[in-house]
């Protein structure tokens, strides 16, 4: 790793902020240093190379002074008692709250996997007061994973699995593509070490190839979009992540031949206007592959994702995908949540439609939670709910429900309300009458049919997706066994 500059200035840089920030900031800065003297990391390193990390990513992220100072802070609770009060007194209960929710609990009360789940619960109930604990937290994670070299073999693969399976969705939910793929990336080869050569191979072949076909077109596009008086624009190639790759490779046996983002050329443009006409120029030019054409801009993923995707032929025997979007979206893609906390000449800003979305999703977690007893219950039920590859379907008054992958109308029905569940006898998608074990594709517009004599059979628990849906499938039976 190069040796990188470890001073109040360096983790400044690049952002702009008023004097109290800046004077919070550094007091944080000193009292962390001084926490940690004499503390070393297992690369040798001092303690307080970590805690620096963390405020220096945060920094990055454009995230306001308290964030920054409760990341310099984060570890300083974990082994020393009665630094409490010191933190609360030297910076305030707000700072004082984010340095207790990245905390892990006591070794002493909890051990193992339970120590483990508990530590995220507690991490769950403090983000749903403030969001922002949670964004401290993969701040502090990305350091750790980028100094898994330095950790034993054993709990490098624990580490690495636990950041793709948690931490990573966690920052895809929360649509922080940046720190997504840093962190996939960082983990991946400790997670899987055959398939990333495999994968890293893969792209080491075909990278270079795309590279050039992708400049080609970007050339002919440049002068196309001068040409119909489209100005401002910027053209960025971006290669897709490394596990990103490998997870769509795995769905298509390998064989890459099938993904067409790879890599794929990016036009930035100053308007939304502007993006669709880039689309109508492109498709002029180029045959666009049927299917491939997706609008994220008037139907945006579930974490808030929008961009105009489309792949074409571009003639010369390359089939190369572009993506469309502006300056502003770009940057949500990037910074989603985080951007919502930007730095603004002192003004905190916490609004909008998308921020309100995401924390949507937030409240439901910290809800969630609640209702799972189990440890080795909650994690797997954690994976299904909140972070495999999500759908979102409609209702027929084009309300949004966002389900998990392979989701049927039964947990459509549950997420809507538990009485609708419970008398669903049938469903329509997209109009069409469909069985209730349907897999609901993202877009659908499902409308559930009810009877007041139907009621949840035994063959639901074979497609219920959802831990809601299947929770009171299962209450249901066991009252009907009951003869209630
Ligand atoms: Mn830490």
């Amino acid at each position: 790793m190069a040796k990188k500059e470890i001073t109040v200035s360096a983790l400044l840089a690049g952002g702009s902020y008023d004097a109290d920030s800046r004077a919070l900031i550094e007091r944080a800065y000193h009292f962390a240093e001084e926490a940690h003297e004499g503390q070393k990391r297992f690369s040798g390193e001092p303690y307080f190379v970590h805690a620096f990390a963390t405020g220096k990513t945060l920094a990055e992220l454009g995230m306001d002074a308290e964030t920054i100072a409760a990341g310099l802070l984060h570890d300083t609770l974990e082994d020393g008692v009665g630094k409490e009060t010191a933190i609360e007194r030297e910076f305030g209960a707000n700072i004082l709250f984010l340095v207790q929710g990245v905390t892990k609990l006591g070794k002493l009360k909890y051990q193992g996997v339970e120590r483990h789940t508990e530590s995220l619960r507690k991490l769950f109930l403090a983000m749903s007061k403030d969001i922002r604990v949670l964004i401290i937290k993969l701040a502090d994670r990305m350091h750790n994973v980028e100094t898994l070299e330095y950790v034993r073999p054993e709990k490098q693969r624990r580490i690495a699995l636990e950041t793709l399976e948690i931490y990573a969705p966690i920052a895809n939910r929360l649509g922080v593509g940046k720190m997504r793929g840093a962190l996939e990336d960082a983990s991946f080869p400790y997670a899987y070490p055959e398939a990333y050569a495999e994968t890293r191979e893969i792209l080491k072949q075909r990278g270079a190839i795309k590279r050039v076909q992708l400049e080609k077109a970007y050339r002919t596009l440049q002068k196309t979009l001068a040409a119909h008086g489209i100005v401002g624009f910027t053209g960025d190639f971006r290669t897709k992540h490394l596990y990103s790759l490998y997870r769509k490779l795995k769905r298509y046996d390998m064989n890459i031949e099938k993904i067409y983002d790879l890599a794929a050329l990016r036009i930035i443009v100053p308007t939304v206007d502007d993006c669709y006409r880039v689309l109508g120029i492109v498709h002029n030019i180029w045959r666009p592959l049927p299917g491939r054409v997706k609008d994220y801009i008037a139907f945006p993923k579930p974490n808030g994702y929008q961009s105009l995707h489309t792949t074409v032929l571009t003639g010369d025997g390359a089939v190369i995908e572009i993506q469309i979007r502006t300056g502003t979206i770009h940057r949500e893609a990037e910074y989603g949540i985080a951007s919502h906390f930007a730095y603004k000449e002192g003004i905190v800003e916490k609004s909008g439609h998308a921020f309100n979305r995401k924390l949507a999703w937030v409240k439901q977690l910290s809800e969630w939670q609640k209702n799972i007893n189990e440890s080795g219950e909650f994690l797997e039920n954690l994976r299904v709910d909140f972070f495999s590859d999500r759908v979102f379907v409609f209702t027929p008054e084009g309300d949004v429900v966002d389900l998990p992958e392979a989701a049927t109308p039964v947990d459509f029905a549950y997420a809507i309300h538990s009485d609708i569940g419970a008398h669903a006898s049938g469903a329509k998608v997209n109009g069409k009458f469909s069985s209730l074990d349907t897999a609901l594709q993202n877009g659908d517009i499902v409308e559930i049919v009810t009877k007041k004599g139907s009621s949840p059979s035994q063959k639901w628990l074979g497609f219920a997706k959802t831990t809601l849906a299947r929770k009171h499938i299962k209450n249901a039976l066991s009252k009907k066994e009951r003869g209630e």
